[in-house]
């Protein structure tokens, strides 16, 4: 026991101590942010979750081989692209379909950006959310991005993002997607001179780009906002579920999950009946939309609840799912 001890008790030192840092990751983040039930279920389940493991297994070998590549050319992402197609090949024979496929396409895009300094390559960039109080300790929010390019001007830089799955987003869904959100308050943490940054995701398996522009002046307040609540959920170990066809039809947890969407969890229980089910609606769907047509041909007009349909031309082309049938 020290003096200070002797003098005011056992434990009084800790009275000046800092508790523990929390740091929170942002893939961690990421599914409170989508759905605190789900990143609970992910973590009950773990070891029951079924994986596609040639698609995230693809997606770190060629994270490895570009981080390579682009560390050991750092003056020169054209001399980073040639590395990445020459090594390409030596990739596990079993992912190199789409490897090479995801590879060669990420090659092309750095290409783009010749003669852009290097600023960061997949290096973890840490910001204070919440500093210490004598309760809890600081919380810190890490992210690590890809590749970050320097521009030509001072206050802006680009951020590139590779995918090797199969989500295509859009420049919309660039935008409000999560890891943009903490991977741009993150930077703008660390380079205060920084305003503007240009987002690309890069969908190598698709060969797509998804862009979002953000400004730390119309952005920054709103993402440290968005990245707090998910920061509160995290820490009070909230339990919501927020069920949404898209999300659930993609959640890893559907079958263990009580909220899911109603379609989502038909589809996860028996994806054979399902699609027959769908095949037949489909079937009949034609039927009855070749009558409703030849109906309306000469001009009539056929009322239902709340609308009608006549023959005047569609204004979108259709974006519905189309089977096809397998021959035996
Ligand atoms: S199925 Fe839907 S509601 Fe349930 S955990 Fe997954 S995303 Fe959340």
């Amino acid at each position: 026991m020290n003096r200070i001890e002797q003098f005011f008790g056992t434990g009084a030192l800790d009275t000046f101590k800092t508790p523990e840092a929390v740091v929170l990751q942002r893939s961690e983040m990421q599914s409170r942010a989508d759905c605190p039930h789900q990143a609970n279920l992910c973590v009950k389940y773990k070891d029951k979750i079924e994986r596609h493991e040639v698609l995230p297994e693809t997606g770190n070998q060629v994270h490895k081989l570009a981080k390579v590549a682009i560390k050991s050319n750092e003056h020169s992402l054209q001399d980073a692209a040639d590395y990445i197609t020459e090594e390409l090949p030596k990739i596990r024979p079993d992912l190199q379909p789409e490897a090479l496929r995801a590879g060669r396409n990420l090659a092309n895009e750095i290409r783009r950006f010749e003669g852009s300094r290097l600023l960061l390559c997949e290096e973890p960039i840490t910001r204070s959310l919440i500093p210490a109080t004598q309760d809890t300790g600081e919380i810190l929010v890490v992210s690590e991005l890809d590749l970050v390019l320097a521009t030509s001007k001072q206050d802006t830089i680009i951020v590139l993002d590779y995918k090797t799955g199969y989500k295509d987003r859009t420049n919309a869904e660039a935008l409000d997607d999560f890891q943009t959100c903490v991977g741009s308050w993150d930077l703008w943490g660390k380079y205060p001179e920084v305003n503007t940054s240009h987002w690309w995701y890069l969908n190598t398996r698709l060969h797509t780009r998804s862009y979002a522009r953000l400004e730390r002046e119309r952005d920054e307040e709103n993402f440290g906002a968005r990245i707090f609540e998910v920061a509160r959920l995290y820490i009070e170990k909230s339990d919501e579920a927020w069920p949404e066809p898209k999300k659930c039809s993609m959640c890893d947890v559907t079958r263990w999950c009580k909220a899911a969407d109603y379609e989502a969890k038909k589809l996860d229980g028996d994806p054979k009946s399902y699609i027959d089910a769908f095949v037949a609606l489909e079937a009949r769907y034609n039927d009855m939309d070749k009558i409703i047509k030849a109906a309306c041909k000469d001009g009539r007009r056929l009322y239902g609840t709340g609308g009608y349909i006549d023959d005047s031309p569609k204004k979108k082309p259709s974006s519905r799912v189309s089977f096809k049938e397998v021959k035996s």
